[in-house]
């Protein structure tokens, strides 16, 4: 089964506004016995995973994510391409993470003048790693001593704003369950929520850098099921009332226009009805944690060691 990351793709949501998409080809439906996914996929169709990368450009520009470490030298032509030469002023890494963070060298090595923006969490300011996490660290061109990074590298967290001219983005603790040191981000001209690794799920291969609503199919609650069982795992023993309230709490605090996530694709069209499609989901999951599911996991996992 093919295996490797295409070449990003993208597509302009508002002027300035970009949305840039590398896709994972995880192969066709009689590939992936472990999905069930017959309701919205034809057997020869071919499914992908995705990762997302949000370049905002306004009098200063702003890169929110990587995409991966195989892009690395088309990513940076691509920003070229779209800033049409002008400097990257911010990259922003939503977290430490290699589908997320992986290019983050090679960009800053682009682009001397951009300020790296990293949860402070993440960077040892609060609970979390210290400034030189390896995972900032896995460009094959990785400086040896980040410090003599030309670049000046800022700490961020929930509240703190950048005013670009044109466009302004917040960022915010997680208010629905997310990983670890994790920051979405808030645009306030166009009211887009940038999730991150929440409100992802696969598409078909004919349908790559497409909005929700213009799907070939409607998005299902077995799509956002599987993403998110592989992506959360722990939501099988989630509190399902939390996470509901949580859900509440994004729809009454954001009320975006506009929802981006980064391995989904972009719903510009009433977002709620999406997170309503999560919160189903994250009910079924919470299923699949209940002692009877759960039992013969648990003896399979507990099962004596057998000799070789
Ligand atoms: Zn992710
Ligand atoms: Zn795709």
């Amino acid at each position: 089964m093919a295996q490797t990351v295409s070449n990003p793709k993208y597509r302009e949501i508002k002027d300035g506004f970009y949305w840039t998409q590398e896709c994972l080809p995880l192969g066709t439906l009689s590939e992936l016995d472990r999905f069930d996914m017959s309701k919205w996929i034809d057997a020869d169709e071919e499914v992908h995973g995705c990762q997302n990368a949000y370049l905002l450009d306004g009098e200063q520009s702003l890169l929110f994510d990587t995409l991966t470490q195989p892009n690395g030298d088309q990513v940076v032509d691509l920003l070229e391409n779209l800033l049409d030469g002008d400097d990257l002023d911010y990259l922003v890494i939503s977290h430490p993470e290699a589908n997320h963070a992986g290019n983050t060298f090679t960009i800053l090595e682009a682009y001397p003048e951009a300020t790296l923006l990293v949860p402070g969490e993440a960077a040892g300011h609060g609970t979390g790693h210290g400034t030189e996490h390896e995972l900032y660290h896995i460009a094959t061109d990785t400086p040896e001593d980040v410090s003599e990074l030309a670049n000046e590298i800022r700490y961020i967290g929930d509240g703190d704003t950048v005013d670009l001219g044109g466009y302004t983005v917040e960022f915010h603790r997680p208010v629905v369950a997310d990983h670890s040191f994790t920051l979405w981000m808030t645009e306030h001209t166009t009211n887009t929520l940038f999730t991150v690794d929440w409100m992802g799920f696969l598409h078909q291969s004919s349908n790559c850098v497409s909005y929700v609503h213009e799907l070939d199919r409607e998005v299902t609650v077995e799509q956002v099921f599987r993403f998110h069982a592989l992506a959360f795992p722990w939501l099988r023993f989630s509190d399902v009332e939390a996470i509901e309230k949580g859900v509440a709490d994004v729809r009454e605090r954001f009320d975006p226009d506009i929802v981006a996530p980064a391995h989904g694709m972009v719903t510009t069209e009433n977002p709620g009805q999406y997170m309503d499609l999560f919160t189903e989901a994250a009910a079924y999951l919470s299923e699949e944690g209940e002692h009877e599911n759960m039992q013969s996991k648990l003896e399979y996992i507990l099962r004596p060691p057998t000799e070789v």
